[in-house]
């Protein structure tokens, strides 16, 4: 299958971009029968780490991902050296030394690997490149696919981070309504088709389609696939970053007991399908990061696209990033090397059963502490919960606070803060030109990834009589 030529869609910025020539006489760095003399490189004698080595746990994680390794049999030792003999490692002299702008080879076969299982992309021009982390794959992005001045989509509730990442290159932001199950298809559509002609047509859907911030939202397969073909429909390029994927649950159970264990092949079944995984024409760049599965500090991520629009990208990347930290690539791809892609799903798979633990408990603890006007649905994926009031039931809606539901919610944030819990207002979460439908629903967003489960719920319940003290329920 060929994919579209997208080309069309890329900045003048992206279009400009050169190889370096110096760059590209580095194929030949390394060559037994080439005498290198063409770069700026210090010798990795002068290296001062000769050998870095790392505990981590071994699978199957029989006693849950958090559990502190105590025997040799649940040890996993990390020890790369300047060279190293294990095909999955990557050389200290050779991670610590410039070049490899797309990622070391050894980490890159390995997220190939991955992308290959969890996605089964449907094309065969794709491929992947290292970055280090969503936050800087949305910036290359934008500066890839967008001039100053051209339009994005973006869920109308959004991640504060992307939204200023884009302010500050001067793109401008139309934004799609949502309900509880994230975009709606019908209304991106409408979008697309009311498009004002005298204004440049949006190039891009910038979507968090799994575990949403700030909503904990997710689209189904059937909303994915309908987004899809609008994106054919009015060729549009989706940028889905997806940080949370991998924080997918159980369905939610009443004061439910540790999640039934699952076998590999349940927990790939049971993921929601990625926009990549459904990608006939080539118009999904995926942001992918290790950040939420294995640490954000490791400051690596990836981009899945396909090759000629990944190509851009790599020549941003040689004048900005270069690469992820040598560090990084040699200590992720030597734990991956060895956990192996079995190990890494079973990693995946404990991770799942932690968040579903954590969620359950969390809508327990909603339950009990909640007044009957707050609403609550069981996120399916992510770290966000989030809670919505009927604005237009507090007693001085209509008159002290002039029909207007954020200085309801305003009432609420001052009020929770005395009480000693910190959510935050949806509002904070609104898009530029948000259009405002005249609800009066107001939300607030929690986290119960960054807590102990005891004071989740000593947060909640404070939460709880923050929201009873206001409507005086
Ligand atoms: N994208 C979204 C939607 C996020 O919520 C976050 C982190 O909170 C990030 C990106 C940042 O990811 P990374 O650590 O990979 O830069």
């Amino acid at each position: 299958m060929t994919v579209k030529d997208l080309s069309h869609h890329l900045s003048n910025e992206a279009k400009r971009r050169n190889a370096s020539a110096l760059k590209t006489a580095f194929k030949y760095f390394g060559k037994d029968n080439i005498v290198f003399l063409g770069g700026g490189l210090p010798l990795s004698d002068y290296f001062p780490w000769d050998k870095i080595t790392a505990t981590s746990p071994a699978p199957p994680f029989a006693n849950g991902i958090g559990a502190k390794p105590t025997s040799e049999s649940d040890t996993v030792v990390t020890e790369v050296g300047k060279t190293a003999d294990l095909e999955f490692d990557i050389p200290l002299a050779r991670s610590l030394q410039y070049g490899h702008t797309e990622g070391q080879p050894e980490l890159l076969s390995f997220i190939r690997e991955h992308t290959e299982l969890i996605h089964k992309i449907p094309h065969s021009e794709w491929d992947v490149i290292v970055t280090v982390g969503n936050t800087q794959s949305w910036e290359a992005s934008l500066r890839t696919f967008c001039n100053p001045g051209d339009f994005i989509v973006v869920e109308e509730y959004t991640f504060p981070s992307a939204i200023e990442t884009a302010r500050a290159l001067s793109v401008n932001f139309a934004p799609v309504e949502m309900d509880d199950k994230g975009i709606i298809p019908e209304k991106l559509d409408q979008l697309f088709t009311e498009w004002d002609p005298s204004k440049p047509k949006p190039k891009l859907l910038y979507t968090i389609g799994t575990g949403q911030n700030p909503t904990g939202s997710s689209l189904s397969n059937e909303r994915r696939k309908a987004i899809y073909d609008i994106a054919c429909k009015h060729d549009f390029i989706i940028i889905e970053d997806e940080p949370y994927y991998f924080l997918q649950m159980d369905d939610y159970k009443k004061n439910a007991s540790e999640p039934a264990a699952v076998t590999h092949e349940e927990f790939l079944a049971a993921l929601v399908k990625s926009f990549s995984s459904m990608d006939v024409e080539g118009r999904v760049v995926r942001l992918d990061s290790f950040s939420k599965v294995l640490a954000p500090g490791t400051r690596l991520g990836w981009i899945v696209a396909q090759k000629p629009l990944l190509e851009r990208f790599v020549r941003l990347h040689e004048v900005s990033i270069q690469t992820a930290s040598g560090f990084t690539q040699t200590l992720v791809a030597g734990l991956l090397g060895r956990w192996g892609q079995k190990g890494y799903i079973d990693w995946l798979i404990g991770l799942r059963k932690e968040y579903t633990i954590k969620r359950n408990f969390t809508i327990d603890s909603l339950s009990k502490h909640m007044p009957s006007v707050v609403k609550y649905e069981p996120p399916f994926a992510g770290m966000f919960f989030t809670v919505k009031i009927d604005a237009a039931k507090h007693p001085k809606f209509a008159s002290e606070f002039g029909k207007d539901p954020l200085k309801v919610e305003a009432a609420i944030y001052e009020r929770s803060l005395e009480q000693g819990c910190l959510m935050i207002p949806g509002s904070w979460f609104k898009s530029p030109n948000f259009k405002d439908h005249g609800s009066s629903e107001i939300f607030f967003r929690g986290t119960y990834a960054a807590v102990a489960l005891e004071k989740l719920d000593i947060g909640l319940e404070r939460f709880g009589k923050a929201v009873e003290l206001e409507f005086n329920e």
